[in-house]
């Protein structure tokens, strides 16, 4: 059955479009950085922008974030659906550290297609899966689209004929203070609104730089120490993280692969940052070399001074 033959891939590492009522995902085992890894590979992503982890019940949700009382009624009321809710993440939460770009928090949605739960059940880990497309395309509605944009890329595309809504999730941010929306989609803002009260809307009332979904998030990509790109060596008091055969105290890849050092990205930076500051050795600037050094160039002037 072809869900079994999707999670048995899935299982093994390999990339998997499949259909939910808003678009179809690019779905990967969510705590496989490798995976992870390649799913932004394939999109072609300038940058690691955090995904959603997809989930099939509630149980598993509170295993991965911290609900308080309004993500609860949220979840109680709007899943299975279209809602992703951006919580902050579990400290033994299994989730790449990748799949959500270091930040701590998880965005977190329980999607209602039954080939999806069916899917996320057979898998029995949480997958991340943006949209099918390659980055800055549409959003696929189909299975025939999601093949036309990544069948390359994906080891199977699970048809579930088109998307009921077709448009993405609506994405609620529920840290201190009001919820937030972080981004408008298929769940209508006052029927959250009827569950939460007034929602605020950067969205609507700031400019795209000012925006908390990921830009006001950006400090939080940051180490606390000091970290220094295109380093050859390590200063006194600094920790080396190297790459390729430019080694140090931890290495992002050896054989100076960039999808194994996305992958060992931001564990690799939680584990140097403390010392007296983080050298990285140079990453080429293409593929995934580009979003890593997109994120080393933020968390270098994050380090010294917070992004407003
Ligand atoms: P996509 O990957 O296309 O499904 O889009 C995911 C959306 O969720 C983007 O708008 C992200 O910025 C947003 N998102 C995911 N995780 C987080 C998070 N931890 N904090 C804020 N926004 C998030
Ligand atoms: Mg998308």
């Amino acid at each position: 059955m072809a869900v079994a033959q999707a999670a048995a891939l899935i299982r093994a590492g390999k990339l998997v479009a499949f259909p939910t009522e808003t678009v179809y995902g690019l779905g990967a085992d969510a705590a496989d950085d490798r995976a992870v890894a390649a799913v932004f590979e394939a999109k072609g992503r300038p940058r690691f922008n955090p995904l959603i982890v997809h989930v099939a019940g509630r149980e598993e949700a509170e295993a991965l974030a911290a609900f308080d009382d309004r993500g609860r009624r949220l979840a109680d009321r709007f899943w299975p659906g279209p809602l992703t809710l951006v919580l902050p993440r579990a400290p033994d939460s299994p989730v790449s550290l990748l799949a959500s770009a270091g930040l701590d928090t998880l965005a977190l949605r329980w999607p209602a297609h039954p080939l999806a739960a069916a899917l996320i059940r057979a898998v029995g880990r949480p997958l991340v899966g943006p949209s099918a497309n390659r980055s800055g395309r549409l959003s696929p509605t189909t299975a025939a689209h999601a093949t036309a944009e990544l069948g390359r890329h994906a080891a199977m595309v699970l048809d579930g004929g088109s998307c009921r809504l077709g448009l993405e999730s609506t994405v609620i941010g529920l840290g201190e203070g009001l919820p937030v929306l972080l981004r408008p989609g298929a769940l209508s803002v006052e029927a959250i609104e009827s569950e939460t009260g007034p929602l605020v809307e950067p969205a609507l009332t700031v400019g795209e730089a000012a925006r908390p979904s990921p830009g006001m998030l950006l400090r939080h990509y940051a180490p606390n120490s000091p970290l220094r790109m295109a380093a050859e060596s390590a200063l006194p008091g600094e920790a080396m993280l190297g790459f390729g055969a430019l080694s140090g105290d931890l290495n992002l890849s050896p054989s100076a692969d960039l999808a194994e050092a996305a992958a060992n990205l931001f564990a690799m930076l939680r584990q140097l940052d403390g010392r007296g500051g983080i050298a990285v050795a140079p990453i080429p600037e293409r593929n995934l070399g580009r979003a890593i050094n997109d994120r080393l160039r933020r968390a270098a002037l994050g380090s010294r001074k917070p992004t407003v």
